[in-house]
């Protein structure tokens, strides 16, 4: 087999909405197509993915950089040692032919576009679902197929207040979730205790509701912060200050007495590698965060992953962030503790499918084909429309 074409293409999110720093009404994402000459079902196979949710498409690095050493490159070179479908270790590498080490930015993020592609091509070639091909490859069963999920909002809208939150967190209820998140940071503080409390009413109590500063505080915000909020003992506190500061990381677990959260910022295994040395994250407790979208597909996370197992820590801890089809199938397929939806937001990438049963607080990926993201209402348009 080989590949015959590599698309890219960047598509806006729908909403206009925003976090403590960051406004989302700008954000793109790369949308990549790998085609190749593997026929099944009388069409040729072609791997889809995206990066990930938050942040921007990485046209440039893709094209000018990463798809051009794919498609010089020897095909049998970019292949499993069977020669039946892409390996794609050796795709990331490729991909990554003279990048110096370090510097994991939106580099990583684009790299994680193609391999997460060779994932759901090398699925659709077996004709299974994504998170079947995921387990095998790394020698796992999968016990269950209900992951824990939920469901990741509460930002601040143009025109909002604590009684709009109330009503999102209700809708996300009626769906079916019964844990929720929301953001922390873009008010005075006085303002979010308020907000707060709203959403608690919703989520019953506070091993139910998490908050999310996205980085915002410094050490002195986030110890006002962690006092104030510590009687609620909500689920955890995330990415409390900048996602590189690990002793302002380590100050915070060491006067918290609640989880946090983090880890979504951090788009290599060494950069894991000093979070758990140097970031006082407390195994048992403590949440994990990394994205494969964002930090060079699965090959990059599972060696996260095996940072972290080997350090004393449990992939139950694992809750990657980006609420899409690709990381519930990462989640189901390596076992880990769950992972987040945005079922408001973010649309078409946002969310799962119609078909993906929610209920009770979990989330169960279908059988379709690879990640199914053809299932995605939006989303299938726009693959359809690129070949
Ligand atoms: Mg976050």
């Amino acid at each position: 087999m080989r590949i015959t074409r590599i698309e890219e293409r960047s598509v806006k999110l729908n909403g206009d909405i925003a976090n403590a720093l960051v406004n989302f009404s700008e954000h793109t994402i790369s949308l990549v197509q790998i085609h190749t000459d593997v026929v099944r079902h009388g069409k040729t196979v072609t791997g889809v993915a995206f990066n990930s949710i938050g942040r921007f498409a990485q046209s440039g690095i893709l094209r000018d950089r990463m798809i051009p050493r794919l498609m010089n490159e020897a095909p049998h070179a970019l292949l499993t040692d069977d020669g039946s479908r892409l390996d794609p270790a050796r795709v990331l590498a490729c991909a990554m032919k003279n990048e110096k080490p370090g510097g994991h930015g939106d580099r990583a993020a684009a790299a994680g576009a193609l391999e997460l592609a060779v994932w759901d091509l090398n699925a659709k070639i077996t004709d299974e679902p994504a998170y079947l091909t995921i387990a095998r490859h790394f020698k796992r069963e999968v016990h269950s197929k209900r992951v824990p999920v939920y469901a990741a909002g509460g930002y601040y809208y143009p025109q909002g207040d604590a009684d709009r939150l109330q009503s999102e967190m209700q809708q996300y209820r009626e769906m079916g979730f019964t844990a929720f998140k929301m953001k922390i940071g873009g008010a005075p503080l006085e303002q979010d205790l308020a907000r707060i409390e709203a959403a608690l009413t919703v989520a019953g109590d506070g091993s139910r509701l998490s908050v999310d500063a996205n980085g915002r505080f410094d050490l002195k915000t986030a110890l006002t912060y962690a006092h104030a909020m510590e009687p609620y003992r909500l689920r955890w506190f995330e990415e409390v200050g900048d996602p590189l500061d690990l002793v302002l990381n380590r100050e915070i677990t060491d006067a918290y007495g609640g989880a946090v959260a983090t880890g979504e910022n951090l788009f290599s295994s060494h950069d894991v590698k000093n979070l758990v040395l140097f970031g006082g994250m407390r195994p048992k407790l403590d949440i994990f965060q990394m994205d494969a979208g964002l930090s060079y597909g699965i090959t990059e996370y599972v060696r996260m992953l095996e940072q972290l197992e080997t350090s004393g820590f449990d992939r139950l801890f694992a809750y990657p962030h980006g609420g899409h089809l690709i990381n519930l199938h990462i989640a189901t397929g390596l076992g880990l503790g769950g992972c987040e939806a945005y079922p408001g937001v973010f649309q078409p990438f946002g969310g799962y499918s119609p078909d993906c049963r929610l209920d009770g607080g979990y989330v169960e990926p279908t059988d379709a084909p690879g990640f199914g993201l053809e299932q995605k209402p939006g989303l299938d348009k726009l693959i359809s429309n690129q070949t």
